[in-house]
């Protein structure tokens, strides 16, 4: 329907193929990169600290209690400082080699730390003793003070406000980085490759048979002037720990594995053939460039919604020829399988949500609104926000869901949902405020029922909600009341069927309702909610006296349906084609929690992230093909990989396809894939930190009372 780039008709067989190197190197840099970061802090500063320790305790070949004053001497007469007095040089190296590799642990003002580490040993190295592992150390403090310390550390935190940081030398720091990519680093990375192939050509290839002195000569080549250089590194890593291990000439093996290893992921720099090569291949493939103009004429993709699928969709699109606007009425994509930990003080909202504008930073083919869809005019074909309408020549909608109360909406004002942040922060101020008011009050029968919560509705929300409160009430406000014992709370978790969690296997339904109970969890299977008003919920003809009721059942899709007078099924999802299309307007497409897709059994597939991911993905794909003219994928095929649902602090049940698991296992298997899904560093981060605290300690970090939800009323 729309024209084909001529650019990308030219090019398009190569660029594929450039992209997905882009992907998997960036992968690699990002990804592992920041691994082989932390392990080169901590193995070069493990280095010293040992040294740093030997010189106290360890004198003349025994071990002996601390003395700094023998220590010191020791270190004087052994490696005196040129310019300083002897003790004070010592005492200065000693100070040196303890303090730098805990800052490069944390990776906490990593570069100054490293500057005095690599001053040591070239001192080391140039006045006292000759050894090619200083080399080693120097190159790889080198890469720490030029390329930073990586994902994992503290610096990292700081680095993109540090242009405003109150930390002294912030804007300093941030102008020298970028020169020091930009000019330094190109230099170092050929200095130390450079000599990196001839060390191993006169200790390792050279005096070999022929062969081997052929294949070295190769390899060394190769790495001096930075062709295949990931390759080369790559290979240079597996000889390191097997062939080359045990060869003294050529030092530590592991340290010497770090090095190589940073040239694998990393790649040669600037200064190489493979830049160059690269360079031109880029040229090829315009997707690759920051240069926006390209982009001029491409098809406009507008994508309303910025959850799972509607992130999930802009990011595949990065390289494709298209003009994509993202709009959605938060500024923040949610990773709602958290919110529960907000709502019961275990997490903070800015754990589980990561600007949308940061996902999409360095997308040049993309931008963000931040504004509420109200309709969309199929004819003209654009979409109406509040105050302004967007043109689209392909529409996807992914405003995902909303709660339901089958039709008794007057239910809203007495069992708020769990939806969005704001839902979350107001149930956790109900909840830490229901303690509250029943320790200062006086009447026992209110008492009583303030320190009930009822949870309406048995799937992964509500097992998860209970199971956190109880544990709140029995272990995380322990000995902080007076009057009341939160240990005496009652908890009650309502299902209308048979089994809680009713879509995951049977024996885990089962082992979760046992889990609950242990947990003092009270729950009602085959108990239908009648009535709910401010003082409590009717379930069956009996009355239970609440002030905190969730409500954690039923979800209905968004309006979104209305807007294109789509078809609908009784939850309001808009019925999709098999290629997630609406019928009748094949440019129009629906995924998510507010799409109606069949899976491979015939059943429409459930609301879940993953779901929603994967239709992302795929209807991203789906319109590149189309705006390329490339053959178009088949029909959406849903993968599963399985399904959990966490109770309390150290126990889950997983349904994953080959094992089922639950208790601690299945926690920690739960945690793990929670962390990975979870966006953006500093989240993981704070996020394992929360748990970590919280697992030891049960306490909550983030027991604010905050906003309109402070009253358990
Ligand atoms: C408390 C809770 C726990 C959950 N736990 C799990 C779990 O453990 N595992 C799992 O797989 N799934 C879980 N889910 C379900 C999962 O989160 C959803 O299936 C998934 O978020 C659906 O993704 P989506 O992209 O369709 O919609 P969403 O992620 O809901 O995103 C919809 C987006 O559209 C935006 N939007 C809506 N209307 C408009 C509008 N008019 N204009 C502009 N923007 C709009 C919203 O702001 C939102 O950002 C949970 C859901 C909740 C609420």
């Amino acid at each position: 329907m729309t024209t084909v780039a001529p650019t990308l008709r030219h090019h398009s067989r190569l660029a594929p193929l450039l992209e997905r190197w882009d992907s998997v190197t960036a992968f690699l840099e990002k990804g592992a990169g920041a691994i082989l970061d932390l392990a080169t802090r901590i193995w070069v500063g493990q280095i010293f600290f040992v040294s740093g320790m030997l010189k106290i305790f360890f004198m003349s070949g025994m071990m002996k209690i601390a003395d700094m004053g023998v220590a010191v001497q020791l270190d004087a007469d052994r490696h005196p400082l040129p310019g300083l007095e002897a003790n004070a040089a010592a005492a200065l190296g000693v100070g040196v080699d303890l303090l730098c590799p805990i800052l490069l642990l944390f990776g906490l003002a990593t570069r100054f730390a490293a500057v005095p580490l690599i001053a040591t040993v070239a001192l080391l190295q140039f006045n006292h003793v000759d050894s090619v592992d200083h080399y080693y150390w120097m190159a790889l403090l080198g890469f720490l003070i030029l390329r930073g310390p990586g994902a994992i550390s503290l610096d990292n935190f700081i680095d993109p406000h540090a242009h405003t940081t109150a930390l002294p030398f912030g804007s300093s720091l941030e102008r020298f980085d970028a020169f020091a990519r930009r000019f330094l680093l190109p230099v170092f990375e050929l200095v130390v490759r450079v000599w990196l192939a001839w060390l191993l050509w006169r200790f390792a290839f050279r005096d070999g048979p022929a062969v081997l002195q052929a294949a070295g000569l190769i390899l060394c080549a190769l790495l001096g002037v930075g062709l295949a250089t990931r390759a080369v590194a790559t290979m240079l890593v597996l000889l390191s720990v097997t062939f080359l291990a045990n060869a003294p000439a050529l030092g530590d093996p592991v340290t010497r594995l770090l090095l190589f290893a940073g040239f694998a992921l990393y790649g040669a720099g600037a200064l190489s053939l493979d830049h160059l090569v690269l360079q031109r291949a880029l040229r090829l493939c315009p997707s690759l460039s920051n240069d926006t103009r390209w982009l001029e004429g491409a098809p406009r993709v507008v994508i309303v919604g910025a959850g799972f699928g509607g992130v999930a969709a802009a990011l595949a699109l990065r390289h494709a020829w298209a003009r994509v606007t993202l709009v959605d009425r938060h500024n923040y994509h949610l990773f709602q399988p958290l919110l529960y930990q907000v709502a019961t003080a275990t997490l903070s909202p800015a754990d589980i949500a990561a600007p949308i504008r940061a996902l999409l930073r360095g997308q040049q083919n993309c931008r963000v609104l931040m504004e509420q869809a109200t309709g969309v005019d199929t004819e003209r074909r654009e979409v109406a926000l509040a105050g302004a309408r967007v043109p689209f020549d392909y529409l996807v909608l992914a405003t995902g869901a909303r709660h339901s109360y089958f039709g008794k909406d007057s239910w809203e004002a007495f069992a708020p949902g769990l939806k969005r942040i704001d839902d979350a922060t107001a149930i956790r101020s109900r909840i830490l405020a229901a303690f509250e008011r029943a320790e200062s009050c006086d009447d026992e029968q209110e008492r009583r029922r303030l320190l009930t919560f009822v949870m309406v509705g048995a799937g992964p929300t509500g097992v998860e909600l209970a199971g956190a409160i109880a544990e709140l009430a029995r272990q995380g406000l322990r000995e902080e009341f007076r009057t009341i014992d939160p240990a005496t709370a009652r908890i009650v978790l309502v299902q209308s069927g048979p089994l809680v969690l009713p879509s995951l296997p049977k024996p885990l339904s089962i082992a979760a309702e046992r889990l609950l109970t242990e947990l003092g969890v009270e729950v009602l299977t085959n108990s239908r909610v009648e009535a709910i008003d401010a003082d409590g919920v009717q379930i069956g003809g009996m009355r239970i006296e609440a002030r905190t009721v969730l409500w954690t059942a039923g979800v209905m899709a968004s309006e979104a349906g209305s807007w294109i007078g789509a078809e609908r099924d009784g939850a309001g999802r808009i019925f999709v084609g098999p290629d997630l299309a609406v019928p009748n307007a094949s440019n129009i497409f629906a995924l998510g929690d507010t799409a109606s897709c069949k899976g491979a059994d015939g059943k429409p597939l459930p609301g879940l992230a993953a779901v929603a991911k994967q239709q992302g993905h795929y209807v991203a794909k789906l319109i590149r093909a189309r705006i390329e003219g490339r053959r178009e994928p088949g029909p959406f095929r849903y993968h599963d990989y399985g399904s959990m649902a966490t109770i309390g602090r150290k126990a889950a049940v997983a349904d994953l396809p080959f094992v089922r698991l639950t208790g601690a296992l299945a926690w920690w298997f739960w945690g793990l894939v929670h962390v990975m899904f979870l966006v953006g560093a500093r989240s993981r981060i704070t996020v394992m930190f929360d748990w970590f605290w919280s697992y030891l300690t049960y306490s909550r970090s983030v027991r604010l009372i905050t906003g309109g939800g402070s009253r358990a009323d």
